[in-house]
């Protein structure tokens, strides 16, 4: 694990990396959030983010994120953007302050059993293949608008948004038109129901300049700031 100074510096970095990009597509820079993600890095990822102001971190496992949660002192927002299997849909109500990877009817009827009877309204995004990457989860673009229907119809669940991984590739254009597909799809939505969907995560390390410029309101990042994940 870096010491925190490093992680400091990375910071700074990033955050610069993000003020260009805003700065090129003319948006403010306070419409876009970072998201530290801290999977596969030790608690101190968490407390790093803490202790720089930062308010949420991104897990993308169920047991990895109640491990951390149990043993943080520091108040954060535990947000999970990695696949969630129905089964373990109940607990991940209980850990998580926001799921960003919902990607079946199944889990989002579950999700809103669980937030239920857990007493909550829990907030989610629905995650969406637009790169059509065969090796990502998430609903496809012409299956949107019924998932979304449904989603709104549960009580228990409030839909902030849509949220993509880009294929993996070379080739930032291939990035960019999963990204401006992502937006596309929520400014249709949110025209056809008649719901805000304000966010819209997309982006990562290797392609969050893209993602800023197609209208990302939140970034995902975890190589930038804490290196390389060690487990
Ligand atoms: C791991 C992960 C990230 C962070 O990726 P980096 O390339 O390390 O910035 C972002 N989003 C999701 C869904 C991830 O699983």
């Amino acid at each position: 694990m870096i010491d925190y100074s490093s992680f400091e510096k990375n910071l700074s970095a990033v955050r610069a990396r993000i003020v260009r990009a805003c700065e090129c597509s003319g948006r403010p820079l306070d419409s876009v959030t970072l998201l530290p993600v801290t999977k596969n890095h030790p608690l101190a990822a968490v407390e790093y983010a803490v202790r720089s102001g930062m308010c949420a971190v991104g897990e993308n496992r169920v047991q990895e994120a109640a491990d951390k949660r149990g043993s943080c002192e520091a108040r954060v927002q535990w947000e999970l953007i990695g696949h969630l299997q129905s089964n373990k849909a109940q607990n991940a109500v209980a850990i998580f302050d926001r799921i960003q990877s919902v990607d079946s009817l199944k889990l989002l009827r579950r999700l809103d059993r669980f937030a239920e009877e857990q007493g909550k309204s829990l907030a989610i995004m629905l995650q969406c293949n637009t790169g059509e990457d065969p090796n990502k989860h998430g609903f496809k673009v012409a299956e949107a608008d019924s998932v979304l229907e449904v989603a709104l119809g549960l009580e228990h669940l409030r839909v902030d948004g849509l949220m993509t991984i880009a294929p993996l590739s070379e080739d930032l254009e291939v990035a960019r038109v999963a990204f401006e597909r992502l937006r596309m799809l929520r400014d249709a939505l949110s025209e056809r129901f008649d719901v805000a969907l304000p966010e819209l995560s997309m982006g990562m390390t290797g392609d969050l300049e893209v993602a800023i410029a197609a209208g990302s309101t939140q970034i995902r990042v975890g190589t930038a700031l804490y290196g390389e994940r060690e487990y």
